[in-house]
């Protein structure tokens, strides 16, 4: 008999929680979790699925528009945003189900509470008043928005919110300069809401190569998106019904509503982690070595709040290598650095390895780039281009970055990241066979060097 309630609790029944939970117990662990809002986590309440069914949503008017240069005739349109998020909502019960049951059928017990951590082998639940013991704890309590310290932020809302407003807003400003940021400027835009998207640096997506951050921002105004670099808030008034921004620069903006997109942070404030001994990063993330394990040796953190790689499939990958490395005997670590990643921006972006500033930093490349507009808009009358880009390292011949910007680029960044992981050169790509007509045959047709132009061509 063990001396503890639980050989596992875990914190937190997000990506990395649930699947650790899973596995944990499938070796025999006795599990209990904790969750103090909805079994599944961001990524399925709030997060990439719900967002990728806004974005499904929001493409439809574009392609009502792109239907006609088929011959098609599209009669009267309109849009009901209740309907969308009624739906959505639908779906995102059902996949709570699915996920409350498969923790159950694995023998998993589910307590509905907000936990924190007394000491290395104690947790509180809040909301029964009551503590248990494990032999291992695992913290997997991801992260929530931050929002800045800006006079009238009560005014404006974060992600978590978007997912649930009463009404659709007639305009908007997204705030911020990251993946949802850009993802909800695309899906307010495509719902017909006037957009405006702030970023206060020179140019958005920061750590993403920079052919596609500049190619994003274009094709994301042609699109209609009010894109203003160098730009923040400074306050927000709430006047006659309107929202009332002032700018850093003096400008003032009127608009209906505010969505921030500034970043997350790990949720470990008042967690008990510090006082347990568990060392944490300045922003709060908890502090792990390879194997998921903190400065506490019963004490293990997964997810987005160790703000290692803030990913779902990340998450999933260390909760489940947490759990074969110490309940089933195996050592396994979590590789994090080659990720393939996409972005639902409009046009999509996929990309994976190194962006040709980290490569050139390592040694010498060679860079193949083609920018097209691929052949459904020569008939729908779209002026969206489609832009690839490899990056290859000049010795070795190995493929160390994909880029991608344009239709269907998520699902073609993982299949290129299979090649990409496997560490496929620059001559097995051009060996592949081509698919025709797809935009994805230019990746494996790429011939000629893109050499930078010497004297920048006068405009
Ligand atoms: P989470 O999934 O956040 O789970 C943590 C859980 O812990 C939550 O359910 C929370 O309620 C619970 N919790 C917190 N504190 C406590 C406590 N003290 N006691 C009990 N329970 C607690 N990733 C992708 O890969 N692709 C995408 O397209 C994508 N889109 C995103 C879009 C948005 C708008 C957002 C916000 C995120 C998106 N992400 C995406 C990121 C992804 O959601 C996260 O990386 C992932 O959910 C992290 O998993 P996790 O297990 O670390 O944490």
């Amino acid at each position: 008999m063990s001396k503890y309630n639980y050989d596992l609790f875990v914190i937190g029944a997000g990506s990395g929680g649930v699947r650790a939970a899973r596995i944990a117990a499938s070796y025999g662990a006795k599990v209990g979790v904790a969750e103090e809002y909805r079994v599944g986590g961001t990524c399925v309440i709030r997060g990439c699925v719900p967002k990728k069914l806004f974005v499904y949503a929001s493409h439809y008017s574009e392609e009502f528009e792109e239907a006609a240069g088929f011959g098609w005739t599209v009669g009267e349109r309109s849009f009901d945003w209740k309907t969308l998020v009624a739906n959505k909502d639908k779906e995102i019960d059902r996949l709570n189900g699915i996920y409350i049951r498969n923790l159950e059928k694995a023998g998993v017990e589910i307590i509905q509470s907000r936990a924190t951590v007394r000491d290395a082998h104690t947790v509180r639940l809040e909301a029964e008043d009551r503590e248990v013991t494990a032999e291992r704890i695992l913290i997997a309590v991801g992260a929530t928005p931050y929002m800045p310290d800006v006079p009238g932020i009560e005014h404006a809302i974060s992600s978590n919110e978007a997912f649930h407003l009463e009404e659709l807003p007639k305009r908007i400003v997204v705030v911020g300069g990251g993946y949802i940021a850009v993802e909800f400027a695309g899906i307010f835009n495509g719902l017909g809401v006037e957009t405006k998207q702030l970023y206060r640096g020179p140019l958005f997506m920061r750590g993403f190569d920079d052919d596609l951050r500049e190619m994003l921002a274009e094709e994301m105004m042609k699109k209609g998106v009010g894109l203003r670099m160098n730009s923040d808030i400074a306050s927000i008034v709430k006047k006659d019904g309107e929202l009332e921004l002032t700018l850093t620069s003096g400008e003032i903006l009127k608009t209906d509503a505010v969505m921030y997109a500034t970043g997350r942070i790990p949720l470990t404030r008042g967690l008990g982690l510090e006082e347990a001994g568990v060392k944490l990063g300045k922003s709060g993330q908890v502090i792990v070595d390879e194997y998921s394990k903190t400065s506490v040796d019963s004490i293990y953190a997964v997810g987005d709040v160790t703000d290692r790689a803030n990913l779902t499939p990340v998450a999933i990958r260390e909760g489940h290598a947490f759990a074969d490395t110490v309940y089933g005997g195996k050592d396994v670590k979590v590789d994090h650095s080659i990720i393939p990643t996409a972005v639902f921006s409009q046009p999509e972006m996929g990309t994976v390895g190194l962006t040709e500033a980290q490569a050139r930093e390592r040694g010498e490349i060679d860079l193949y780039k083609t920018a097209f507009r691929g052949l459904k808009n020569t008939l729908s009358g779209s002026q969206e281009r489609t832009f690839m880009k490899l990056v290859v390292d000049a010795k070795t011949d190995k493929v160390l970055g994909v880029h991608i910007l344009g239709q269907g680029a998520g699902e073609l960044i993982q299949a290129v990241g299979i090649a990409v992981t496997m560490g496929a050169t620059k001559a097995q790509f051009d060996a592949t066979i081509a698919v025709h007509p797809t935009a994805a045959e230019e990746l494996v047709t790429l011939r000629e060097k893109w050499q930078a132009p010497l004297v920048k061509a006068a405009s």
